[in-house]
């Protein structure tokens, strides 16, 4: 018996281009400016700081500028640019100029689930940038239907050792609680820790893939029970 969902974000309950179409794109038009208007704050000073470490120590405000921009184009996972984005992407939620989008089958779903079962959310954004999101979705602040977050601090998302840590965390057995996401790997993983999973298919995101041994579902809708 199901007594806890376990969900992801990107491609289970929003779409992947939102980071890559509207997130993304945000952080580099905003850089410049934010940079400039934020110059006093330790954070911002950290972040030029990193930049010219690994950039040149004698680049300027502009050149560091042009350095995170560049970064951003080549999609680098670099501590001091995924710390500016995360500066630039809070003010644009906390000022409701960036909203979450929600897809509203998951939104309906997870409206009526809140009531009966604790629900966790795993994905590899952080814990902060998990909370961030949820409080600022286009269907406004959700995060208190939530009763936990992980991210991969606990593990990586297709190991199934992560999963069984999660379960314990949660205090229940891995076949207590119903896993969902986009991500084949991420489904084998946990079903190999013994969790329920169902992967969702969202038709802009992904492909079903034949003969997958697990559910696999176009939304929400179409789980009727857990
Ligand atoms: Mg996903």
């Amino acid at each position: 018996m199901i007594k806890a969902i376990l969900t992801d974000i990107e491609g289970t309950v929003s779409s992947i281009s939102f980071v890559k179409d509207v997130l993304f794109p945000y952080s580099k038009e905003k850089m410049a400016n934010f940079v400039r208007k934020n110059q006093d704050n330790p954070e911002v000073q950290k972040v030029l700081e990193e930049v010219r470490k690994i950039e040149g120590e004698n680049l300027t405000d502009e050149e560091v500028v042009e350095v995170l921009k560049r970064w951003i184009d080549e999609d680098r996972k670099i501590a001091p640019l995924k710390d500016i984005q995360g500066l630039i992407w809070k003010e644009g939620f906390e000022t409701g100029e960036l909203k979450a989008p929600l897809y509203e089958d998951a939104y309906r779903k997870l409206k009526e689930w809140k009531e009966k079962y604790p629900i966790y959310v795993y994905s590899s954004g952080s814990v902060q940038a998990q909370k961030l999101f949820f409080s600022h979705t286009n269907y406004g602040n959700i995060l208190d239907w939530f009763s936990g977050h992980f991210d991969t601090k606990i593990g990586n998302k297709k190991e199934s050792e992560s999963y069984r840590k999660i379960a314990k965390e949660i205090g229940l057995n891995p076949e207590e609680i119903l896993f969902l996401s986009d991500n084949p790997d991420e489904i084998i993983a946990s079903t190999s820790a013994k969790m329920k999973a169902i992967r969702i298919v969202r038709p802009n995101d992904a492909k079903y893939i034949k003969n997958f041994p697990y559910k696999q579902i176009k939304n929400f809708d179409e789980i009727v029970e857990v």
